[in-house]
């Protein structure tokens, strides 16, 4: 099994730098301790990039990044840089380019509400008790923020404007046999999500799903429309394992199951192309809000740590690893001040160490 890898790492803007230390402190347990042979190297992206050399991607990291098998990205942006034009934006010209140069088509975002912070959750009680852990495959090229798009905003006529849905069928096909491959390493179970009522691009997609679905007769697949799944998630969150969706309601279904957790800062999340390289990043941005206050939650920069073992080293094992870390680390009370209503809470740094030490007894 292949135990060398090379990880650039974006530490990005923000809260970035500050929840990336708290990664490096596991990333250098996992070189030392596990008999990996890991490799990092820091590459700048982002506003910091955007300062230092004119533009959010340079170069010099888009090289960096081609030369290794996964990346770690911080957060990017800012309001230093939201007065920029569009298309200078620190996001727009630096994770879209990104995306688009490795073809990252899978978009994963597992949403596991902890059994520690249930009072976090906005839902009933009643529903958190079976608590619940969904993952949501979103496929992230292509669909309506990529299709033809226009407008007449500027003329004496009726004003128009309009973007369009477009899918072609291998790009269904591909993210399709992704989630069943995946299902099958867990509870065998898809839920896909469309709009086949009303759009054709739904159309095809439910058709091609079911297609796809011949291959893995041990996968059980059923379908919902966007509007019913939105409910049933927010109904019964426990009978959902992995819900595949189109980039739109994809986009719209991750922040939803998310947000039923409690906080931003515990979810990661990782983009994946065909080859598993992959993307891996917290699901949140810079939090403007709070950063250089050692107050941002760094799990969600840690777990993107272990989707990456997961999902382009194919270490279960280590993943697995981390994810008990911090659940042990909840499980004994600590926590950031976002995943508590009192004012006993410990720093960034702080829960770095504690993770980093349950860790070391779990390797
Ligand atoms: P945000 O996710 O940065 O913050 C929203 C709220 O969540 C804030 O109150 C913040 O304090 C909190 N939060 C986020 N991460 C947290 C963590 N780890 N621990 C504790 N609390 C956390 O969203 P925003 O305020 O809308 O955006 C701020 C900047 O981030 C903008 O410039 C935006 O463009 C950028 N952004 C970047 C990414 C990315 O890098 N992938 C994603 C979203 C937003």
């Amino acid at each position: 099994m292949k135990n060398n890898f090379c990880i650039a790492v974006l530490p990005g803007d923000g809260i970035g730098p500050e929840v990336m230390q708290q990664a490096y402190k596991i990333l250098n347990i996992l070189k030392d301790k596990c008999l990996l042979n890991l490799q990092f190297m820091e590459y700048d992206i982002g506003g910091i990039a955007i300062d230092k050399y004119g533009v959010a991607l340079p170069q010099k990291t888009l090289l960096g990044c081609q030369k290794s098998d996964a990346i770690l990205l911080g957060s990017i942006g800012g309001p230093k840089w939201q007065s920029l034009p569009d298309k200078q934006q620190p996001e727009r010209s630096a994770l879209l380019p990104l995306r688009k140069h490795f073809n990252l088509f899978v978009n994963i975002r597992p949403s596991i509400l902890h059994p520690e912070l249930k009072n976090l959750s906005p839902l009933h009680s009643r529903i958190t008790r079976f608590g619940f852990e969904i993952l949501c495959i979103r496929e992230l090229t292509s669909g309506i923020y990529f299709g033809n798009s226009g407008n007449n905003l500027n003329q004496e006529l009726q004003e128009y404007a309009f973007d369009t849905e477009i899918y072609y069928k291998f790009e269904i096909e591909r993210i399709a046999h992704f989630a069943f491959k995946t299902a099958q390493k867990r509870k065998k179970k898809i839920v896909s999500v469309d709009k086949a009522n009303v759009l054709q691009s739904s159309k095809l997609w439910r058709r091609t799903v079911e297609e796809v679905s011949k291959n893995y007769p041990d996968v059980e697949l059923s379908h919902l429309y966007i509007d019913n799944a939105v409910m049933q998630i927010i109904k019964h969150p426990n009978t959902f394992d992995i819900i595949l969706c189109s980039n739109l309601f994809g986009d719209i279904l991750s922040d939803a199951c998310g947000m039923l957790t409690g906080s931003i800062g515990m979810l990661a999340s990782a983009s994946l192309n065909e080859n598993n390289f992959g993307l891996y990043e917290p699901a949140g941005g810079s939090a403007p809000d709070i950063q250089d206050k050692n107050l941002a939650n760094p799990i969600a920069q840690i777990l993107s740590i272990a989707l990456m073992l997961r999902y382009s080293m194919n270490l279960h094992e280590l993943s697995d690893a981390i994810y008990s870390s911090v659940n042990t680390a909840l499980k004994q009370g600590y926590r950031t001040f976002d995943i508590t209503d009192n004012t006993d809470y410990i720093s960034t740094d702080q829960m770095g160490d504690i993770i980093s030490k349950l860790f070391i007894k779990e390797v």
